[in-house]
């Protein structure tokens, strides 16, 4: 348990959220916020998912190259798990890869009186809130959107475009994967994901008509 006597400003605990598509600074941000209370020698603990293993093993690493010191985890409990009782800051990079689970430990630290500070991709690649993220937004008591600059047009750019073929929500690879597009430059065709969608249910449906036509031989 912190000694939650020495807290000041954040003595109630407080819940910062850094969202945005591709290419749009989060982890910067999380890094220049994280970088801020070290330098006033307040205890932070850097978080991120081990599905994420872009660049290093052992480092939140954003696309500019400036990096920060991060624990890689499996899930949302190993964070609750590894919280020293000095730390007063915690900081979680791609906050939208974990369960949602995440939100109850993020509650239980911000009730505890830490101060959280998550970055994450607000849209997934159809452009659909991602994960725990919604309810992270309205749980904050801040929320920072940043944004890109749209590859075709040059214009603010809230999303992130996947220029390769793939119907996975987690498709991990940056640079190559993804362009941030503005909303009138943003391809998604919803038409397709239906079409797709009706082909499962027919498949399903084809299996469990030839399931009962086993049962009944
Ligand atoms: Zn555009």
């Amino acid at each position: 348990m912190p000694n939650l006597s020495n807290f000041h400003n954040f003595s109630t605990g407080h819940l910062e959220v850094i969202s945005g598509p591709m290419f749009s600074g989060k982890t910067e941000e999380l890094i220049r916020r994280v970088r801020r209370a070290q330098i006033a020698r307040v205890k932070v603990q850097v978080f991120r998912p081990t599905i994420d293993n872009r660049y290093d093993d052992r480092d939140v690493v954003s696309h500019s190259a400036q990096s920060i010191e991060a624990i890689p985890v499996k899930n949302s409990s190993d964070i609750w798990h590894r919280i020293k009782d000095s730390t007063r800051i915690v900081a979680i990079d791609e906050v939208q890869f974990f369960d949602n689970e995440i939100i109850k430990v993020i509650t239980k630290l911000t009730n505890r009186g830490h101060r959280l500070i998550c970055a994450g991709l607000d849209l997934d690649y159809r452009a659909k809130p991602f994960g725990p993220i919604p309810t992270l937004l309205a749980m904050a008591d801040e929320i920072v959107k940043v944004h890109a600059i749209c590859t075709i047009c040059g214009g603010i750019a809230t999303r992130s475009q996947r220029v390769v073929k793939s119907n996975d929500q987690v498709l991990v690879g940056a640079m190559e994967a993804y362009e941030a597009r503005c909303r009138a430059h943003f391809e998604y065709n919803e038409a397709d994901e239906e079409e797709e969608e009706k082909i499962k249910v027919e498949n399903v449906s084809a299996m469990s008509a030839i399931g009962n036509n086993l049962n009944l031989n």
